[in-house]
């Protein structure tokens, strides 16, 4: 089982996105993945049609009570793709878990319970660097990082990879980068581009192939409950996220032998 948190402190990028399409696409491989909603918004348990009375048990419960991830994954309507969803209780975990003196290592301890259900364990992470995403971090043997390309993109993300240091130095020296993606890619704006070439000058290798491109289709998907890879497969974005998922899978042997 390897473990891949989706993860930037800033809202808005892509990650819910990435999170449930990278997930379908790898499910529609043949792999066993589970995504877990680790933001208290729970975009990702709803954008997968996961109703509030199928939410019995919650991301919440891994982390403060000591509910197994088999008892608290639900199926989704993509075979071999499960969730353990996001209640609104979520947001109050990251002031309960200061009570925890493991409160890093809740998330940790309740992954490696999960045994050999699951392929692939996707974290869809919360937008900041609290103990919510150091808890993901320090359960992953990877971070996936959707960066939208804007202006600043560069002075987040370092502010990311500092944590990242941090992570490695304290509680999880095995976790590494297993790349970057451009989220949000539209060819038609020259900032895009400009911001696209300084990603790549400086981070080289680390930044996927693919670009996912800004698509309407993409945006649309969740209100019907299903992955855009569903609601529309042949869109540009579906498509886009074929092909990273495609880069994930060739990428994820040797992040699990760095952990
Ligand atoms: P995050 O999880 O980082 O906050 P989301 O994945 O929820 O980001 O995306 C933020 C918003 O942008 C959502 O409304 C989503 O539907 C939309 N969106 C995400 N990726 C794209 C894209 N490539 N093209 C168009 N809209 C997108
Ligand atoms: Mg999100």
């Amino acid at each position: 089982m390897i473990v891949i948190a989706v993860a930037n402190q800033k809202g808005g990028v892509g990650k819910t996105t990435t999170a449930i399409n990278v997930g379908t696409a790898l499910a529609a491989t043949g792999l066993r993945v589970l995504l877990l909603d680790l933001d208290p918004q729970g975009n990702a348990s709803t954008g997968l049609g996961i109703g509030h009375s199928q939410r019995e048990f919650s991301t919440y419960d891994l982390l403060i009570g000591d509910t197994s991830l088999e008892e608290a994954a639900v199926a989704t309507r993509i075979p071999r793709l499960d969730i353990v969803p996001a209640t609104v209780d979520l947001s109050g975990a990251e002031i309960e878990l200061i009570e925890f003196d493991a409160r890093t290592h809740r998330l940790d301890r309740s992954v490696r319970s999960g045994g050999d259900r699951w392929d692939v364990v996707l974290i869809d992470c919360p937008p900041s660097l609290g103990l919510l995403t150091i808890n993901a971090m320090v359960a992953s043997h990877a971070l996936l990082v959707p960066l939208q390309c804007e202006f600043f993109a560069l002075e987040g993300l370092s502010q990311l990879l500092t944590t990242v240091e941090r992570i490695r130095g304290r509680f999880n020296p095995g976790l590494s980068i297993l790349g970057v993606v451009l989220t949000m890619y539209d060819r038609r704006n020259r900032l895009t581009d400009q911001v696209s070439d300084d990603v790549r000058a400086v981070l080289g290798r680390v930044v996927f192939d693919t670009v996912i491109p800004r698509n309407v289709r993409l945006s649309e998907a969740p209100s019907h409950g299903v992955p855009a890879l569903i609601y529309d497969h042949r869109c540009a974005g579906s498509q886009a996220y074929i092909a990273l998922a495609r880069e994930v899978i060739g990428r994820m042997p040797s992040a699990a032998e760095a952990a």
